[in-house]
């Protein structure tokens, strides 16, 4: 399991000067930002341990582009905003405490620009930045702010797995939480007002955000018909909207060219959330007849579907069709290596890795297929080589600390190997799992002087990290 944890350390603060509003002081919530550092680190294990996270590098990596750019132009100024992608075909985007926002796959799939999906993301950003949730929770008792705890994730949970949902909280506590969690009006349009700020300084179309509304509207067709959950939680009144159309007046026209990307993004979550066979009759329908948004998207999709029906064929075919508009970029490359790989053609996929990561050298997707090609197939000191030179990249990874061990478990050696295995657990928010591996390390009996104390101190850390943990948790 992967995640995007982003540390913004070098967020320049942009003022908002007088726009702010002051919607009350900070001092009258009861929550601070330890505890909510301990509210989204509870929320992150609970939501990865879930099958509901989005488990694909690419798509994780386009949405860390993006929110980044959102981020960086909002006045965010905290340790790190973590962002998690729920497999959930409904068309929904929420923030939570400790800066945890989920997004679902729905609503990349229905945006039908980057600017209406960055209007979301903004109005959910600035729902942070405004320390809205916070404000709320303070308001309530202090009991049910403890179960809080349970709250958001049953809410995220409750479509995906019912199960966890159930044990989580009941139905109709569920939904009085609902009532609490519903933002109030006032919550409602400043995170639209300072959303729309972050979004055209971020360079995107502020008209994005009524164009998201308009396919609200029309609701999701890749949904059953239930009623976007966006709406529950961000009710849109004429109000809200006559307010934002009249604050786009103030904003110049701009029109602003999607990454390929966001069109191969979708056309991925397209394939992941059909059946494989009925999503290639469609998709090659809609090549036929020219029924798409976009063709470069439908057709990227298209080659995908083929591939996973092991159509290698008609997946080449689509993919030559991509590479003939001579367009740039690395999910093209990707497409082209596990096509490769699929076909059988090792030597082939291996020279095309190694290209695809001088042209693009800190795509973790290609690091991911050429650490796993090494293990598989060259002396365990290659891979061992290049997987250490990139955990030290991608410091907080849980993939490639998992392959990391891999590679030293075929080099026979214990102590590394369950070193990695200890991080990588931690960077899935599994405190718990990660103790027991680093246990193992400092019992196992290969490590020079220098990895038994980093190990043995690293255990210690860790185990203190769990006690403050639990007292907090304790203490909320
Ligand atoms: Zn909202």
């Amino acid at each position: 399991m992967k995640k995007l944890f982003f540390y913004f350390f070098f967020i320049s603060k942009i003022s908002f000067g007088n726009e702010l509003p002051n919607l009350g002081d900070y001092s009258e919530t009861i929550i601070g930002a330890h505890e909510e550092r301990v509210i989204g680190r509870e929320i992150l294990q609970q939501a990865y341990q879930s099958k509901s996270i989005i488990n694909d590098v690419e798509i994780e990596d386009y949405l860390y582009k993006l929110t980044n750019k959102l981020v960086q132009a909002s006045n965010y100024s905290g340790s790190g905003l973590t962002f998690f992608i729920v497999n959930d075909r409904s068309i929904n985007a929420f923030a939570m405490l400790g800066g945890v926002i989920g997004v679902h796959t729905g609503l990349i799939l229905s945006s039908s620009s980057e600017s209406e999906l960055a209007s979301v993301l903004s109005h959910e950003i600035a729902h942070i930045t405004q320390r809205h949730l916070a404000r709320l929770v303070g308001k309530m008792q202090k009991d049910s702010f403890k179960s809080y705890l349970g709250i958001g994730l049953a809410l995220l949970l409750a479509r995906s797995n019912p199960d966890l949902a159930r044990g989580a909280l009941t139905a109709s506590q569920a939904l009085s939480v609902q009532t609490v969690l519903d933002f109030t009006r006032e919550h409602e349009k400043e995170a639209d007002r300072v959303g729309l700020g972050i979004l055209n300084k971020a360079g995107f179309d502020v008209r994005g955000s009524i164009d998201f509304f308009k396919t609200l509207q029309k609701g999701n067709r890749y949904s059953s018909g239930a009623a976007p959950s966006f709406l529950r939680t961000h009710p849109i009144t004429s109000e809200r909207i006559s307010d934002i159309e009249n604050r786009l007046t103030e904003y110049p026209y701009k029109q602003r060219l999607d990454d390929p990307s966001f069109h191969f993004v979708k056309g991925k979550i397209k394939v992941f959330l059909q059946e494989k066979k009925s999503i290639k009759k469609q998709l090659e329908s809609n090549v036929k007849n020219k029924t798409y948004a976009n063709e470069l998207g439908e057709r990227y999709a298209l080659s995908y579907a083929y591939l996973i029906n092991n159509d290698y064929k008609g997946a080449s075919r689509e993919l030559e069709w991509i590479q003939n508009t001579n367009i740039q970029n690395p999910m093209i490359d990707q497409l082209n290596i596990k096509i490769l790989l699929r076909k059988g053609d090792t030597n082939l996929a291996y020279l095309a890795m190694k290209k695809a990561l001088i042209k693009y050298p800190n795509y973790r997707a290609f690091v991911y297929e050429l650490g796993n090609y090494l293990i598989k197939n060259k002396p365990t000191n290659e891979a061992v080589k290049f997987l250490e030179s990139y955990v030290k990249i991608f410091h907080s990874d849980p993939e490639i600390y998992k392959l990391l061990a891999k590679s030293y478990s075929l080099s026979g050696k214990q102590t590394l190997q369950y070193e990695s295995l200890s991080q990588s657990f931690y960077y899935s928010y599994n405190l718990q799992e990660a103790i027991i591996q680093m246990d193992m390390a400092v019992r196992a009996r290969d490590g020079n002087f220098y990895e038994k104390s980093r190990v043995e101190s690293r255990l210690k850390q860790l185990q203190k990290e769990k006690e403050i943990y639990e007292i907090s948790k304790e203490n909320l």
